[in-house]
C-alpha cells in the first residue's frame, strides 16, 4: 500500500548512519562507552540521577517492578487504555493487575478518583501510562500513593521531554520506563530506558539488566575487574553501543521533534476545533508534551462510526490511520466482564489517531482535515 499520508515515518538521516560506523568500525559493539554517554545524556535530559538503558521498554518495566520487589501476591493499579506491554510486565511478576478507568473523552489518562476506588489491602504499586505524552494527573496520583504508601511507576513511552507543571515526565514517580521503539518520538529501533534518583534501585536494576553479575565485559576488557559474582536472579536486558550511538544521535533531534510536532498540533486544532462531530482530547493542556499521537473521538453527533470513518480515509484518500488502545481488559488474555471501565470502552470505540511525526507537513495535515471534513459532510 502506497499511503499519501502515512501514520509515522522515521527521522533518520546520514547522522544516525554516520553514527552506527563509528561504532562498528570501533570494534566494540555491545553495551561500553557508547550505551554510558546514552544513559548520561539521557539522565540529563529527565534530571533525575540515574538511567539505565535496557532492549526496550518491556524490559524496562519489567526490571522497575522486580527492583521494587512487586511480587506473587501484590495487586499493581493499571490503565486499560495502554499498550499490552504495561499490563504483561506486572504479570510476569507474578503480581495482578488491576484496571482503573480513565479521566473522560477529553482526559485519556488514569483517572484518580478510579485509583482511589481500586485500592485494596494487596495493592502495592500504581503503574500509570502518560497517553500520547500528556501527564497524568499527578498532584492527584501522588496524593493518593503518598497517602496509602504506594509505590508510583510510571510508563513513559509516550512521553521523553514531556513536562509536567516543569517537571519531566520519568522524574516524577520512584521509576520510570522509555520506549526507543521504531514508531516513539525518538528511536533506537527496539531500545528503553529505566530513570530513578535512588541510588539502590538504580544499583538493582544494573545488576538485574545482566544476569545478576556484578561486573560487566566492558568493565573487564578495560582492565577494571577479572571476575564476577551472580548474586540476583537476573536477566539478560542489555542494549548494546550500536543502538545508544543510534540513541545519542536521535537525543539530540528531540528538541526540534517536539517542536515540530506541536506547530502540527496547533494546525490540526486550528482546522478541526470547529467540527462538531470530533472531541481534541487535551487540547486546553499548559504543559508541555511530547504530542507522541494525535488522537480525535468521534462525537454523538457523528452520522457514521469509527470504523467506516477510517475505512474511507485509507481507501479513499490514503491516510493511514490508527486507534490507541483497544483497551488491555478486553483481550482474550486479560478478559473480565467484571470489570467495567465505561470511559475506557467509550474512548476506545470513538478514537482515531492521525498522521503526526517530524517530517509531516502542514500541507499534508491540512489534506488530513479537509479529507475528513468531506467524509463527515456527506
Ligand atoms: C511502545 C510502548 C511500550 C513498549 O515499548 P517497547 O520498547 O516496544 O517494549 C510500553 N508502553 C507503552 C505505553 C508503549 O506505547
Amino acid at each position: 500500500m502506497k499511503w499519501k499520508v502515512p501514520l509515522f515515518d522515521l527521522n533518520f538521516d546520514s547522522k544516525e548512519e554516520e553514527a552506527v560506523i563509528e561504532v562498528i568500525r570501533s570494534k566494540w559493539i555491545s553495551a561500553g562507552k557508547k550505551t554510558k554517554e546514552f544513559e548520561n545524556a539521557f539522565a540529563k535530559l529527565i534530571g533525575v540521577k540515574h538511567a539505565i538503558a535496557v532492549s526496550n521498554c518491556t524490559a524496562a518495566l519489567h526490571l522497575a517492578l522486580v527492583a521494587l520487589d512487586i511480587k506473587e501476591g501484590d495487586e499493581v493499579i493499571v490503565p486499560s487504555l495502554t499498550f499490552v506491554a504495561t499490563v504483561n510486565a506486572v504479570k510476569y511478576t507474578g503480581a495482578t493487575p488491576v484496571f482503573a478507568d480513565i479521566i473522560s473523552k477529553e482526559d485519556l489518562t488514569i483517572s484518580p478518583e478510579d485509583i482511589e476506588r481500586k485500592i485494596t489491602p494487596k495493592t502495592k504499586a500504581v503503574l500509570i501510562m502518560h497517553y500520547g505524552g500528556f501527564a497524568c494527573n499527578m498532584d492527584e496520583i501522588k496524593e493518593i500513593t503518598g497517602k496509602n504508601n504506594l509505590l508510583l511507576i510510571e510508563d513513559v513511552a509516550h512521553a521523553p521531554g514531556a513536562e509536567y507543571k516543569g517537571r519531566k515526565l520519568g522524574s516524577l514517580g520512584d521509576m520510570a520506563a522509555f520506549s526507543f521503539y521504531s514508531n516513539k518520538n525518538i528511536t533506537t529501533g527496539e531500545g528503553g530506558m529505566i530513570v530513578t534518583d535512588d541510588d539502590n534501585l538504580a544499583q538493582k536494576a544494573r545488576l538485574l539488566r545482566s544476569h545478576g553479575m556484578t561486573t560487566t565485559s566492558y568493565d573487564r576488557f578495560k582492565g577494571h575487574a577479572t571476575n564476577y559474582d551472580v548474586v540476583e536472579l537476573g536477566y539478560n536486558y542489555r542494549i548494546d553501543d550500536i543502538r545508544s550511538a543510534i540513541g545519542i544521535t536521535q537525543l539530540s533531534k528531540l528538541d526540534s521533534d517536539l517542536d515540530k510536532r506541536k506547530l502540527l498540533v496547533n494546525r490540526y486544532y486550528d482546522n478541526l476545533c470547529d467540527v462538531n462531530e470530533l472531541i481534541l482530547p487535551f487540547k486546553y493542556r499548559k504543559d508541555k508534551s511530547s504530542n507522541y499521537i494525535f488522537p480525535v473521538i468521534l462525537s454523538e453527533k457523528c452520522r457514521i462510526s469509527r470504523d467506516e470513518l477510517r475505512e474511507q480515509l485509507e481507501k479513499e484518500f490514503l491516510i493511514q490511520t490508527s486507534i490507541h488502545y483497544q483497551p488491555v481488559h478486553m483481550f482474550s488474555k486479560y478478559y473480565d466482564k467484571s470489570r467495567l471501565l465505561p470511559n475506557t470502552v467509550n474512548v476506545f470505540n470513538n478514537e482515531v489517531s492521525l498522521p503526526l511525526y517530524y517530517n509531516l507537513t502542514i500541507d499534508k495535515v491540512d489534506y488530513v482535515c479537509s479529507s475528513i471534513k468531506l467524509i463527515l459532510d456527506r
